[in-house]
């Protein structure tokens, strides 16, 4: 988000200063490995869409401006029973936003895409434009492109202290000291150490995702196998065709439940507890992908209390803008997060409607509850 929010400041002629406490790009936020999932039929709801139409315009416009590959269109499926939130929201999306689509039952699923097994109690929604970008190159795209447009970008520099000063903010740092008119604070899972109104609104939670090699190689081909994501009574899974290292990607939404209060104490190793929690998945519904383990990734999400995100600047100190609370859902969005941002901070409003994803929503829920 942080890069995308530099990109877009610079491309509107500012003078930009972007702070990164670790590497560009490094392993220990969200944002790193190979690949994320990007879909238009957004069962999470349907406000999401317009968003998502203007993000892959500019992902598409990021890849002209540098030359580099970064979204490959695979199809993808939004697999469940016909009642699941999954399926149904998914499908809401595609009728409120006249977006194309087919509904596949099971064996037709595994007819046309032979990879997936799907019980015959499901059914899936399949979207054409749905696909997967390449998240390490998209943040090196972002970063790269405001640097050429003028914008200075520091790594291993750590934002430790900010306060409002007359006319804008003052920032202290582990090197220097800096003063801007605003700010955008995009810190993912440590944004409620930096923003204390995010406390108990962006708290972060361990995820694990593995690689399997194929037993049938085939089936799990980029070309051939769309991305999908699967409400199941496992819980919900999403998982990606084979590209960039050898194995088929599988991962699942809250994991094992792992609050991290302390990111500092966070346990970065993958166990064979959090592998069994991903072959149950593989086995039952992709079985020609249970191969031997290729390699396992710790991340991060950071959720809101109702999984929507935070766009929004600080009532307290309207010179803050904060994105924050992507909530295991951000990445695809990252490009129009970027735009959606500096139209908030520079021009007042952004031309989405971002109204759904105010931080005042979650006071008003409080207040609301203890009414009740
Ligand atoms: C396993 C997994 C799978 C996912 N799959 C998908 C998917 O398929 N599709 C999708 O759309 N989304 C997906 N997501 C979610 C998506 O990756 C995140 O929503 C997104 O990466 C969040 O980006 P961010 O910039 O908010 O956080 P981060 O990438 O963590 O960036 C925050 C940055 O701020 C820096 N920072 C923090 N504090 C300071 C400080 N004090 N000073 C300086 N720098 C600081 C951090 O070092 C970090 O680089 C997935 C997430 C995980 C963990």
């Amino acid at each position: 988000m942080g890069s995308a929010v530099a990109y877009h400041l610079a491309r509107r002629g500012l003078k930009v200063l972007a702070l990164e406490q670790f590497d560009i790009p490094h392993e220990f936020g969200s944002s790193h490995g190979v690949s994320r999932i990007i879909r238009l039929a957004y069962a999470e709801h349907p406000n999401y869409v317009p968003l998502l139409q203007r993000a892959y315009e500019l992902w598409r416009e990021l890849e002209r401006k540098t030359g580099e590959r970064l979204l490959f269109v695979t199809g993808g499926i939004d697999a469940g029973e016909e009642s699941s939130s999954l399926v149904s929201g998914s499908l809401l999306s595609c009728q409120i936003h006249d977006l194309p689509h087919e509904r596949l039952d099971s064996a037709s699923i595994t007819r046309r895409f032979p990879g997936y097994r799907l019980g015959q109690e499901m059914i899936g929604i399949y979207q054409p434009d749905a696909g997967f970008l390449l998240a390490e190159r998209c943040v090196v795209a972002h970063v790269v492109a405001a640097q050429k447009l003028g914008a200075e970008v520091r790594a291993r520099e750590r934002m430790m202290q900010w306060r409002t000063v007359e006319g804008g903010v003052s920032v202290k740092t582990n090197r220097d000291s800096y003063r801007a008119r605003k700010m955008i604070i995009t810190a993912g899972p440590w944004s409620r150490t930096m923003v204390p109104a995010l406390r108990d609104t962006a708290v972060p939670e361990r995820q694990v995702v593995i690689w399997t090699q194929p037993l049938q190689p085939d089936y799990f081909k980029l070309g051939v196998f769309p991305v999908f994501n699967m409400e199941v009574p496992e819980g919900r899974f999403y998982g990606f065709p084979v590209y960039g290292v050898p194995g088929f990607k599988i991962g699942k939404y809250h994991h094992r439940l792992e609050r991290v209060d302390d990111l500092d104490q966070m346990d970065r190793d993958c166990s064979l507890e959090d592998e069994d929690v991903l072959r149950a998945g593989i086995r039952r519904y992709f079985p020609d992908a249970n191969g031997p383990t290729m390699g396992m990734k710790t991340c991060l999400f950071t959720n809101s209390p109702d999984e929507h995100f935070i766009l929004d600047r600080l009532v307290s100190d309207p010179q803050v803008g904060i994105a924050a609370g992507f909530s295991g859902h951000g990445f695809k969005f990252c490009s129009v997060v970027g735009e959606i941002m500096t139209e908030l901070m520079i021009d007042g409003a952004p031309k989405l409607n971002i109204e759904m994803f105010r931080l005042s929503r979650f006071a008003a829920a409080q207040v609301r509850d203890c009414r009740n």
